[in-house]
């Protein structure tokens, strides 16, 4: 039934950008401060105030702009949204409405790996600049602050106010509705984490709220060109989340339609107790909202010389770094992707292969992204905690490319780097003799035994079975003490047995 249908999803995401200072004020935009202590006269709205705005909050918008390659607006506007809310004291927030600062442009998803991955382009609509509203604290968490002495009043029947993110400065950007699965939309929000993250414009911190996704989601019959009507789920704050909010609203929208009732636009909550979503507001439409030019502040003016001087500090992005690997590194698209979901991880890889070389670089690319991930994620560190550093990990590459060391033995030397049982991999593979033995005549001494020992192996290869071949590979393997070379091993045994 479910394939008769076609997932339609658009995106809205809040970026928070990394700045020092409020968007219109000098308060400060550090998390988890004690509640109203970075509040000013600005932020709650007191009269005769004005807004100045931040030139920091609009290069951030530049940077995002050019990275994806949109139209950065040489003139733009701020507009009042009007709205009443307790946590938004002037009774409006300042956003941006018909001349956003960043229009157009797209992102490529990389979906999917093996035969079944696929690229895609999602066309973004436009990205603008606004305010965050303040927080509201709810029952216990207001009565906490009460315990802690933080503030006077609230408690469990109550709910406080935290203008701490009254006017920390956002970037929305919304992308065209051109996803088609959860999955599409999650490797979506993915590439942009990353992306916003990679051009330092936001820190990407989902737990805190940095990054925030409200998806829209629709479905139509297969092969119908209008879309059906969205419903948004808002603030989704994990992928996991994203992921789990859309496929039960899809389901939930085709039961609906099934059972013969019409999707009306809403704007939902998704609950990651029960896994559903539910309705939270009907929609609103922009003409509720009263917007109009905000008086107290100039349009935008940006010059191209602006641009050009934050087009100069930009780093190689991730796309062009990923297809640099592919091309002249020989990676795959999977690979290169991998590689290229941080800067952190990307350098770090780019490290490793200027040491090892450029030759080595799928075997770098192996011991990157399979054996330092896993054990920094068994480990629960981050790549800039590991203790086995891009120098080391290219010196264990190297010797396992010469064959020094075999691949099995590779991982015990990566595991004594790891405990710092040695400064360099050579110095780990001197001191344990963990040389690979590539002498043929000891090999050749050591399958002899074997054979002489394992008579009732040897007759069974004789009589056709090929298991008994892997066993004497084993035992002449145990006999080196794991250190012979594989090859040779098989090579001399089958040489031998023939023989
Ligand atoms: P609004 O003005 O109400 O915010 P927009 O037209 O700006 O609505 O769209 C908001 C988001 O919803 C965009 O990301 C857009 O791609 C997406 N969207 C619009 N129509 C649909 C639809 N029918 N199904 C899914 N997503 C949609
Ligand atoms: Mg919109």
């Amino acid at each position: 039934m479910m394939n008769q249908w076609e997932v339609v999803i658009g995106i809205e995401t809040h970026a928070q950008l990394a700045t020092v200072s409020k968007i219109f004020s000098g308060a400060a935009t550090a998390f988890g401060a004690q509640p109203n202590t970075q509040a000013c006269a600005v932020d709650l709205a007191l009269p005769g105030v004005l807004p100045v705005l931040n030139r920091k909050a609009v290069e951030c918008a530049i940077r995002f702009g050019l990275a994806i390659g949109a139209e950065v607006a040489k003139r733009s506007v701020f507009a009042r949204k009007n709205y009443f809310y307790p946590d938004l004291p002037k009774g409006y927030q300042i956003s941006q409405m018909d001349l956003p600062i960043v229009v157009g442009g797209n992102i490529t998803l990389q979906i999917g790996h093996g035969d079944k991955a696929y690229e895609k382009v999602v066309r973004l609509t436009r990205a603008h600049l606004e305010e965050d509203a303040g927080k509201s604290i709810h029952g216990y968490f207001a009565e906490k602050y009460v315990e802690d002495d933080y503030v006077e009043g609230p408690s469990s029947d109550h709910t406080g106010i935290d203008l701490n993110r009254a006017g920390t400065p956002l970037l929305e950007i919304v992308s065209e509705p051109d996803m088609r699965s959860s999955d599409e939309a999650v490797a979506y929000a993915k590439t942009l984490h990353a992306l916003v993250r990679w051009i330092g414009i936001c820190d990407g911190n989902m737990q805190e709220g940095s990054f925030r996704c409200d998806a829209n989601v629709s479905v139509r019959p297969k092969g119908q060109a209008e879309f059906g009507t969205r419903r948004e789920i808002k603030n989704l704050n994990s992928f996991r989340f994203l992921k789990e909010a859309i496929d039960y609203e899809v389901q939930w929208q085709i039961n609906e339609i099934d059972e013969g009732r019409k999707i009306q636009q809403a704007t939902v909550l998704f609950d990651p107790d029960s896994g559903e979503t539910r309705m939270m507001r009907s929609k609103e439409d922009a003409h509720d909202y009263r917007y109009f030019p905000d008086p107290d502040l100039l349009p935008l003016a940006i010059s191209a010389d602006w641009i050009a001087r934050v087009k100069n500090g930009l780093p190689e992005l991730p796309q062009q770094m990923r297809g640099r690997f592919i091309n002249d590194l020989g990676l795959s698209a999977y690979d290169a992707t991998t590689l290229t979901a941080s800067q952190e991880m990307a350098q770090y890889f780019e490290s490793t292969v200027a040491l090892a070389g450029a030759v080595n670089a799928k075997l770098c690319a192996n011991w990157v992204m399979v054996d330092l991930a896993a054990r920094l994620n068994k480990e629960g560190k981050e790549l800039g905690e590991s203790p086995v550093s891009a120098a080391h990990l290219a010196g264990l590459v190297q010797r396992i490319a010469d064959n020094t060391i075999s691949n099995n033995i590779a991982k015990k030397v990566f595991d004594a780097l790891w405990h710092g049982e040695g400064a360099t991999a050579d110095e780990v593979i001197e001191r344990q003799g963990l040389k690979q033995i590539t002498d043929s005549g000891a090999i050749a001494t050591l399958v002899d035994e074997v054979l002489a020992t394992n008579a009732a192996s040897v007759a069974e290869f004789r009589a056709g079975k090929e298991k008994a071949f892997n066993s004497l590979v084993g035992q002449v393997m145990k006999a080196a003490k794991g250190k012979a070379n594989p090859q040779q091993v098989n090579d001399l045994l089958r040489q031998k047995l023939a023989g």
